[in-house]
């Protein structure tokens, strides 16, 4: 295990808030961060020391940027994975390539799971218009069909009702390859966080409970209530089997629907996530501090919750609009991204709340 001393230089792929966030954390234990993008207008540049705006295909902008890194990671697991076999000869990537094979394909994805013993929902494979009459005969309806990439938030998603025509949801997912997906009878949402070292110990953080609203993360709780704490050990389990299986290294999330029949494994994020963003305030050492100790090589921090409970509210389009409103609230821990225009569905910021 190789210990990057402070004034090292952490690489970023990736220009959003959760690079924003990551730097800051970065920036506190002594670092310098470099962030890799395609957009001129990245809210993690704006606070970091260094930034490449390039594509993520551009090999030679890539290699120069590696070069100048003693460390590189992402906070968007879609970038093209590639290139990245090249810039694992410039400096060392973590979490690994194998971890963005997964996470980029959904398909694969839920076999990984149920590899490693998990529980998913039905699913069949849509590459045409006809499969996805035979994967609807076969799962049923209700259904979600999901673009197999590149999705994200409720994006590349139709929701199939019974007796639905098909023709219009074939139409709204742009004939992309999808998973068609049986629809999940879930009582509560929640996320296995966890972190691990390149020594291969593992922390968890506590369970967050989680509250979508438009298939967009509203609302995080920590810690969940006991119908989630009953399945913690289990989603916990299978969350720890595939982090070792992939040698992986830095935070990973693991996303699951507690049903009256356990947990069923939903989708995993290979990097820091929106449902452990309360763990700024709310855990001792937060999610983006622990990322960062462990693709630096340092010592794990203590996961535990600083409070007896904490909730995060996600700030979407113009309810950041408000921020006058939530500091007039002094125990409100405020998190603006950034962003110049508040779109609807948008990401701007969010609110933590700690209750002793
Ligand atoms: P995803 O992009 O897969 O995280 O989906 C976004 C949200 O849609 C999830 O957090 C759930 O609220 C809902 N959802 C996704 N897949 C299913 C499913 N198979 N059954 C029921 N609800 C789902």
């Amino acid at each position: 295990m190789k210990t990057l001393a402070p004034g090292s230089t952490i690489g970023i792929l990736g220009g959003g808030q959760l690079g924003r966030m990551l730097g800051v954390a970065a920036a506190q234990l002594g670092y310098r961060c470099h962030i890799y993008a395609p957009n001129e207008d990245s809210v993690a540049a704006e606070t970091a020391a260094q930034f490449t705006c390039a594509q993520d295909d551009d090999i030679e902008s890539l290699t120069r940027f590696a070069e100048g890194c003693d460390v590189v990671t992402f906070e968007f697991e879609n970038v093209p994975v590639d290139p990245l076999h090249q810039i694992e000869n410039c400096a060392p990537l973590h979490p690994p390539i194998a971890a963005l094979d997964v996470a980029q394909n959904r398909i694969a994805e839920k076999n990984f799971a149920r590899d490693h013993g998990g529980t998913t929902a039905p699913f069949a494979a849509v590459t045409d218009r006809a499969s996805l009459d035979s994967a609807i005969a076969e799962i049923g309806a209700p259904a979600i069909l999901k673009t197999i990439r590149m999705g994200y938030d409720g994006k590349g998603q139709s929701r199939i009702k019974p007796g639905d025509a098909l023709d219009a949801h074939w139409e709204a997912v742009a004939h992309q390859p999808c998973v068609a997906e049986g629809f999940v009878t879930f009582d509560h949402e929640f996320s296995v966080l966890l972190v691990r070292g390149q020594d291969g110990e593992i922390r968890f953080w506590d369970t967050p409970h989680n509250v979508h609203e438009d298939g967009i993360l509203a609302i995080s709780t920590a810690p969940a209530p006991a119908e989630i704490l009953a399945q913690q050990d289990a989603a916990r389990a299978l969350a720890a089997k595939m982090a070792d299986a992939m040698h992986y290294v830095g935070v990973l999330t693991c996303e699951f629907f507690a049903t009256a029949d356990g947990p069923v494994f939903n989708e995993m994020a290979p990097r820091v996530h929106n449902s452990g963003h309360w763990t700024i305030e709310g855990a001792i050492t937060s999610q983006f501090e622990n990322h960062i100790r462990a693709i630096c090589g340092l010592p794990l921090g203590d996961t535990g919750l600083a409070a007896k409970k904490v909730e995060m509210h996600n700030l979407i389009g113009s309810q950041a609009d408000d921020w006058q409103t939530l500091l007039s609230d002094g125990t409100n821990g405020l998190h603006l991204y950034g962003k110049g225009e508040s779109r609807p569905g948008r990401k701007m910021g969010h609110v933590t709340k700690l209750h002793f």
